[in-house]
């Protein structure tokens, strides 16, 4: 079946909450172990039902926003489905509390107990209005960013279409469109402060009213993360100033030298390359026809699924009129199948969508067989570990896409990844100051961002830029507004990739096997069990770090870089 015949119906709320509410009841008034395990499956399958349409009514009303009727449905979801939170917690707790909960946990995955477990302990009833407050403060910061109107050069432009500018060849124009795009901030930084504050202080009220002793605690526990905690980040960290950090300056100044400047300042960081970023060189048919072979070379188990991909129509890549922005990969559950949403615009971004979005949907084709539903994916540290490595195991067939320019996308790509990881532990370790220290001013915080970021990025030099001196470049890091504690996850997935890197370097087929076997195990696990499994070493060893980027910066730096 190709995607566009599976079928959708709209979902039957009242009759959802009702059998909520019997499972509920017999879960409590099992007899027997069989009992409670036929209930557990009974609401197993209906969260399959249940994810099945949400996925297909929202990926229909992305790939075309003018559908009337699914963006209908859209709004019914939105509406409705909060309103099976109750019943589904009350659900949750009566497994939880069943008296064979320890045969329970011997015949289901760890994880299934511990994402309930750790929904129970995020929410009280006396924390609604608290919760209403947080979503309208990120709603307030997402309407002030999306409104911007920024003049350049006499003509008006939203933040991302001022982009281009900011990365133009140029270097007064560069200069000048960062101004323009700080300039926005300013005029709105009172503002801005104000929000960020409120977030804050309605965070810390919620931590305190559930029990926690902060919101750092709190924001773990949404997070779903069961094994590892603010000690574990810190060793983390101190690998990263120790050994990222140093790589990540000489990376720096090999951009300065390559682009002919003393030193870079703020305005060329993202202007990498005099000759351009490197483009792949072909349309979409091209590329997925290349992807094709990629995958087909690549393993049996990559062929297979990709081929499932074309065949059932699984992927709406190319960007067009009436479709939503931004990319993803999700998981319709009943027909066992991944969906690929991108919007391609002739960039390298467009070949990532191949290997980044291919590889969580590898990921989630290859563990269709767990049939509850929450479990296909794994938490967000995990799942980025697919994706990321992906991107690697790929590269020996990037030649394809890239061509002559092979050598400067390969550069690029893992010079990024090692120029990412300071940054994204620097927009975390700024988030625990904040949360550990919620009486801090808005001058108090942009005074911690910008010590921290002499730590994480010494390289930077705002000479020139008040603001940014001031410490104000994390008003456009969405995350630390809208997903608090999110954003070092990237870094712990990243990490994992490079060792996934490093491996698939020295032994190929054997990092491969264990890549399989990674994305076998969907989210069955929490995230140490599976590294474990990935036989990768835990990112919060104080050596992980240290043997991966010597062998990285040995291959950066033996790379030609005098045609770039
Ligand atoms: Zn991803």
């Amino acid at each position: 079946m190709k995607f566009s015949e599976f079928k959708y119906v709209r979902l039957d709320i009242k009759f959802i909450n009702e059998k909520q509410i019997e499972l509920t009841n017999k879960v409590n008034s099992a007899t027997t172990f069989e009992e409670t395990c036929l209930a557990i499956d009974e609401a197993n399958k209906m969260g399959r039902d249940l994810s099945t349409m949400i996925n297909i009514s929202y990926i229909r009303s992305s790939i075309n926003v003018e559908d009337k009727f699914y963006d209908e449905e859209r709004n019914f979801l939105d509406q409705n489905l909060p309103l099976l939170g109750e019943t589904s917690s009350n659900l949750s707790k009566a497994i939880l509390e069943s008296k064979f909960i320890k045969q329970l946990k011997e015949k289901y995955p760890p994880q299934y107990f511990t994402l309930s477990e750790f929904d129970l302990k995020c929410f009280k009833p006396e924390i609604v209005a608290d919760l209403q407050e947080e979503n309208r403060l990120s709603t307030a910061y997402s309407k002030i960013i999306a409104s911007a109107q920024i003049n350049f050069d006499g003509n008006n432009y939203t933040l991302s279409q001022l982009s281009p500018f900011t990365v133009s060849s140029d270097r007064v124009t560069r200069e000048r469109a960062i101004q323009a795009r700080v300039s926005f901030y300013q005029a709105h930084e009172d503002e801005i402060d104000k929000i960020y504050d409120d977030m804050v202080k309605v965070r810390t009220t919620i931590a305190h009213k559930l029990g926690y002793k902060n919101f750092t605690e709190l924001g773990y526990v949404r997070m779903h993360r069961s094994d590892y905690n603010e000690e574990d980040i810190k060793v983390l960290r101190k690998g990263v100033v120790e050994y990222v950090v140093p790589l990540a300056t000489k990376l720096y100044e090999a951009q300065a030298k390559r682009l002919g400047l003393d030193h870079l300042r703020y305005f060329d960081e993202k202007y990498e390359f005099k000759s351009g970023n490197p483009t792949p060189k072909g349309d979409a048919a091209w590329m997925v026809g290349n992807a094709k072979k990629m995958y087909s070379e690549l393993s049996p188990e990559t062929g297979k699924f990709f081929k499932f991909m074309v065949d059932h129509e699984l992927m709406d890549l190319v960007s067009r009129k009436g479709k939503e922005s931004g990319g993803y990969c999700t998981f319709i559950d009943n027909y066992k199948s991944p969906f690929i949403f991108s919007n391609f615009n002739g960039t390298a971004g467009d070949v990532d969508v191949l290997t980044h979005e291919a590889g969580h949907a590898f990921q989630c084709y290859s563990s269709q067989d767990i049939d509850i539903s929450g479990l296909v994916f794994p938490t967000n540290e995990s799942a980025e570990i697919h994706s990321m490595s992906m991107e690697f195991f790929t590269w020996p067939w990037m030649n394809l896409f890239f061509k002559e320019e092979v050598d400067k996308y390969k550069y690029s790509h893992l010079g990024s990844a090692i120029t990412f990881i300071p940054y994204g532990t620097l927009v975390d370790h700024f988030q625990h100051e904040v949360y550990n220290n919620p009486d801090m001013t808005p001058l108090e915080r942009k005074a911690t961002w910008r010590r921290l970021e002499k730590i994480y990025q010494p390289h930077k030099d705002y000479q020139g830029c008040d603001f940014y001196d001031r410490g104000g470049w994390w008003f456009q890091q969405h995350h630390i507004f809208n997903s608090p504690f999110y954003y070092i996850d990237y870094v712990l997935a990243q990490t994992c990739a490079l060792e996934f890197w490093k491996k698939s370097q020295d032994d190929f087929k054997n990092a491969w096997k264990d890549y399989l076997l990674l994305c076998k195990q969907g989210g069955k696990y929490s995230f140490l069990k599976l590294v474990d499994i990935a036989k990768l070493d835990s990112p919060f060893t104080e050596d992980c770090l240290k043997d991966v980027v010597a062998d990285i910066e040995k291959w950066l730096f033996s790379v030609d870089q005098s045609s770039f």
